[in-house]
């Protein structure tokens, strides 16, 4: 218990922390048994424990702490880490300091190796946890040893929010979550265009049949007139008709050349839907001439040349109604319609005027010819129907002027007539030129259809485009506001983000000095991560300053421990008083001193010192000034005394000066010149000038001196000796 007195006070009771915990139960437990066995080994030497006790704690310390690192290393080797060589060597490198650390607690005067080990100690196992054991939480986990904190139903949100961060990366999270919907968008967009696109083709391809169709109804009309007037050259002998059949030929071969021109046209070519019609209808043409030669030589009958010309009208009327598939366009659809009805009554009113010539010239016919006659009648108004379904009001009322007409009045007049058979007032020539008229009455109508279509297929067209153009507009600037508005801010969030990382990586390498201040002013998430980054760093900064303060103070605290720890050695051998050595040192090292003089003989002198008539001083001016002398007596000795030589106070007022390598010629030198020194010297005190002399007794070592006693009872003689003769002097032995 003697020894309490060298221990500094260690205020270290650690306390557990739950964020050391790494989950794992026998590990956690451990390093809470360690910190146990530390804080006990601080406290030994805190409270000045013996040594017996401080060694024992130790000991546990050491054996405990063996026991965990094999504890860890094979739940290590279990969990297969990888790392386990690094671990193993980390665990070794502690077991190689433990010689020092136990040399150290040791010594256990030394108070400042002591508090070292305590540190060391804490530290290292704080150091082991965080740095060493934390990094394996991940490993413990993988293999279920930790205590899973969270439940493991999780709801389907939060599966598929897992899996999205397991999968793709934050940024490119944000890029997804705006490139999927436009790709979405952009995607039905492109639908649309194909509509689009496909309307404005057919549109195309409607407005290349419409051409068609004017010059089919050329053909077709050029066809129905050949045919009419056929009939008559057939039935008439005079030969009325010859000559303008003759004419209306030339007029066909016309309208078919340019027909065949016309379909030879490439973008014609390629329209399916009408390709088998095109086909029949050259292959028609071929037969038209042997048709016309029969005709000619009147080697056939009007019946046979009627249907071998319906045949192929038939034919190239069906091209038109083929046309309206092709659109989605009602109104295109519907003039269409109006179109093919109008063609196919235009077609009845022709036949119907090739057999009334042939009724009329033959003044009357077969049951057959009539019944064709009357059925055409019927197909009229079957057609007429048909028309009425499709056609505007505007436009059946036009239809209607026109069979209201005188012309149409004359022909139906013409058909009574011939009902009635009453042939004598009617004229063939002025039957044909009267259906001719309606005809082309129809006709000038159909045409004004054909160009309303027209017009209609380019406005279509023309819309297509717009749109189009439209679309490609619209797409392209969303397509570029989003990506440059996704780049700003993905770049943007970026940035924060990096800021932020980059802060806490300084924070964990010790920088605290970076300040974050939000950009935004919102208080969005990327905020509420810098203040806790601020916060952090703030409270972090603290903790820097505390632990700054904390150590300065324990650096101060050794500092002023150690100090007095030299001053209590010193107080073991110099004299409080006086500052030279006490009488116990100077006996333990003249004694040494005189040992090694001994065995190489050399020179030792000692002069033994005595104040006069101290008492004197004492009695006249106080103890006090008594004492003030005896210092002012040492401090000139010490002063004069060489770094080797010693000057001890042995008695109240009695020295001694111990001269290494001095002979008594030497040391009575030395003697003198001190003397003279007090005797010429004044001890101010109290405003008194005191004086005072002494008296010096010198002896030197000779060879059979075994103890400095010896030396000193002969210096005394010597010393008696100078008192007697009247002292203030210095006398050898
Ligand atoms: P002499 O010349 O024969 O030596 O006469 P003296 O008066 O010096 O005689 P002595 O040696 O017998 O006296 C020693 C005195 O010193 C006795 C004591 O009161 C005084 N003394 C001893 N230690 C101290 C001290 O520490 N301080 C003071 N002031 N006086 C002391
Ligand atoms: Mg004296
Ligand atoms: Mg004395």
């Amino acid at each position: 218990m003697q020894n309490a007195i060298f221990y500094a006070r260690i205020d270290f009771m650690i306390q557990w922390h739950e964020g050391l915990s790494l989950g794992v139960k026998a590990i956690d437990d451990d390093h809470k048994k360690l910190l146990n066995i530390i804080n006990t080994l601080s406290d030994a030497i805190k409270d000045g424990n013996t040594q017996e006790v401080i060694d024992k704690t130790f000991k546990d310390l050491q054996k405990y702490v063996l026991e965990h690192f094999h504890r860890e290393e094979a739940l290590l080797k279990k969990c297969n880490y990888e790392d386990i060589k690094e671990h193993m060597a980390q665990h070794r490198e502690f077991g190689k300091k433990i010689p020092e650390l136990m040399t150290k607690l040791a010594d256990v005067k030394n108070s400042a190796n002591a508090q070292e080990v305590s540190y060391f100690l804490t530290d290292w196992l704080f150091n082991h946890i965080i740095e060493e054991d934390i990094p394996t939480i991940s490993i413990y986990e993988q293999h279920g040893l930790t205590k899973q904190k969270m439940s493991n139903k999780k709801s389907f949100i939060s599966k598929i929010t897992k899996k999205t961060i397991e999968n793709f990366s934050f940024t490119k999270r944000i890029f997804l979550s705006a490139i999927i919907p436009l790709l979405g968008m952009l995607l039905f967009g492109t639908i649309i265009l194909f509509n689009n696109l496909t309307k404005y083709m057919n549109m195309k391809k409607t407005s290349t049949i419409t051409q068609i169709v004017s010059s089919v109804d050329k053909v077709v009309h050029d066809m129905q007139m050949e045919r009419g007037l056929s009939i008559g050259h057939v039935t008439c002998s005079d030969g009325k008709f010859k000559e303008t059949l003759r004419r209306q030929k030339l007029s066909l071969n016309i309208s078919i050349k340019k027909f065949q021109e016309k379909i030879k046209e490439p973008d014609i070519k390629h329209i399916s839907v009408i390709e088998p019609y095109i086909k029949r209808f050259q292959a028609d043409i071929l037969s038209l001439k042997k048709l016309r030669d029969k005709i000619d030589a009147k080697e056939i009958t009007q019946d046979e040349a009627i249907y071998s010309y319906t045949q192929i009208i038939k034919n190239i009327l069906n091209i038109t109604p083929k046309v309206a598939f092709l659109n989605y366009d009602r109104e295109i659809s519907s003039n269409i319609a109006t179109l093919s009805s109008l063609q196919h009554l235009k077609e009845s009113l022709g036949q119907q005027r090739a057999y009334a010539i042939m009724l009329i010239e033959k003044n009357g016919g077969s049951i057959d010819e009539y019944l064709h006659f009357a059925k055409l009648d019927g197909t009229q108004r079957a057609f007429f129907e048909t028309f009425k379904q499709s056609a505007s009001p505007l436009e059946q009322g036009e239809y209607n002027l026109i069979i209201s007409s005188d012309i149409a009045k004359k022909i139906d007049d013409y058909k009574q007539s011939i009902y009635l058979r009453e042939f004598d007032s009617l004229d063939s020539q002025v039957w044909f030129d009267s259906v001719t008229e309606l005809i082309n009455e129809i006709k000038i109508f159909e045409e004004s259809l054909l160009f309303k279509i027209n017009s209609l297929v380019e406005a279509s067209i023309n819309d297509s485009i717009v749109n189009l153009l439209l679309w490609l507009f619209f797409a392209t600037t969303i397509l570029i506001i989003t990506l440059s508005m996704l780049y700003t801010f993905r770049t943007s969030t970026k940035y924060q983000i990096h800021q932020l990382t980059d802060a806490m990586k300084d924070l964990a390498k010790g920088g605290r000095s970076l300040r974050l201040s939000p950009i935004n002013i919102n208080r969005d998430e990327l905020a509420v991560m810098y203040d806790a980054y601020e916060t952090t760093r703030q409270k972090l900064l603290k903790g820097d300053i505390y632990t700054q303060l904390y150590l300065n103070k324990k650096e101060l605290e050794i500092e002023s421990q150690q100090k007095q720890n030299v001053e209590l050695q010193e107080m073991a051998y110099i004299d409080p008083l006086t500052g030279t050595m006490n009488r116990r040192k100077f006996d333990e090292l003249s004694q040494i001193e005189l040992e090694r003089s001994n065995r190489y003989k050399s020179e030792l002198s000692f002069l033994l010192l005595d104040i006069d008539h101290f008492k004197k001083i004492n009695d006249t001016y106080g103890h006090d000034a008594g004492d003030e002398v005896l210092k002012h007596f040492s401090s000139i000795c010490l002063s004069m005394a060489r770094s080797l030589d010693i000057v001890a106070r042995i008695g109240g007022e009695e020295f001694v000066v111990m001269l290494r390598e001095t002979d008594s010629d030497g040391a009575l030198i030395f003697a003198e010149r001190f003397r003279e020194t007090i005797s010429n010297s004044v001890v101010n005190h109290d405003g008194k000038s005191i004086k005072y002399t002494l008296s010096i007794g010198i002896s030197s070592r000779q060879d059979d001196d075994k103890d400095v006693k010896a030396i000193l009872q002969r210096a005394d003689k010597a010393l008696y000796g100078a008192k007697n003769s009247g002292r203030n002097r210095s006398i050898i032995y």
